[in-house]
């Protein structure tokens, strides 16, 4: 194991070949199960996401939040709503920049507002990190996986739904791309895109897929009960 590895720790506990260098950088579960993990992200959204949250809660379906924080301090209701039906909440930055094009102080700050806000929010703080159009670097990875914890998640399936190709495109992309450990990537913040989700949803379960949070189908422990003390400098500033 390189010694980049060795140094930096998750605050979930990654499987070995996860957490090697070279995968600092997670698109999907190294699993057999046919388990998939569902994620959203840019929300929450005031009208959508509630939306959504009806669909998954129909079918006892546990997503992924990756949220925008300064939209989760507008709508932290929303927040708690996911929190309470079993969601996980990850960490999609402050104001959604092209993070490589920021230093990492810069970076961190985006982060620990986010965080903040969810923490807030929630009282639980994000345990992964999903960068704007998932655009990072190799040396902010590994940064960010040092400097706070938080692996970064890419995806293994996207079906490109903010390109509104329409709901039963959206909906074929997310079933023809699903594998098991399949990390899918959507957007709570397209009316198509929630229009597809029944659909979707439905055939992964005919399909015979389960569903798990991302730190779940990763084998950490079940993020939802988990309780977190903001980081000293954080409790600081509040
Ligand atoms: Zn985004």
């Amino acid at each position: 194991m390189p010694a980049m590895a060795q140094a930096a720790s998750s605050k979930i506990a990654l499987p070995t070949d996860i957490s090697s260098e070279r995968l600092i950088t997670v698109t999907a579960a190294p699993t057999r199960a046919k388990l998939v993990a569902m994620t959203f992200d840019d929300g929450p959204h005031p009208v959508l996401t509630p939306q959504l949250l009806d669909i998954l809660k129909a079918r006892r379906i546990r997503a992924t939040f990756y949220v925008i924080g300064r939209n989760v301090a507008r709508y932290p209701d929303i927040v708690k709503r996911m929190v309470a039906e079993g969601h996980e909440i990850g960490n999609h930055t402050w104001r959604h920049p092209f993070l490589t094009q920021l230093g990492s102080a810069s970076v961190l700050r985006e982060l620990d507002r986010t965080s903040e806000a969810v923490y807030k929010a929630v009282q639980r703080m994000p345990v992964t990190m999903r960068p704007p159009y998932g655009a990072l670097s190799r040396a902010q990875r590994a940064m960010i996986l040092k400097q706070r914890e938080m692996p970064t998640i890419l995806w293994s399936v996207d079906p490109e739904d903010w390109r509104r190709p329409g709901a039963q495109v959206v909906a074929n992309r997310i079933l023809g791309g699903a594998r098991p450990g399949a990390i899918i990537l959507s957007h709570d913040i397209h009316a198509p895109t929630i229009k597809a989700m029944p659909v979707a949803l439905d055939g992964l379960i005919e399909a015979g897929y389960r569903f798990a949070t991302v730190s779940m189908i990763l084998g950490a422990r079940d993020w939802s009960k988990l309780r977190w003390r903001l980081p000293r400098e954080a409790r600081a500033k509040s």
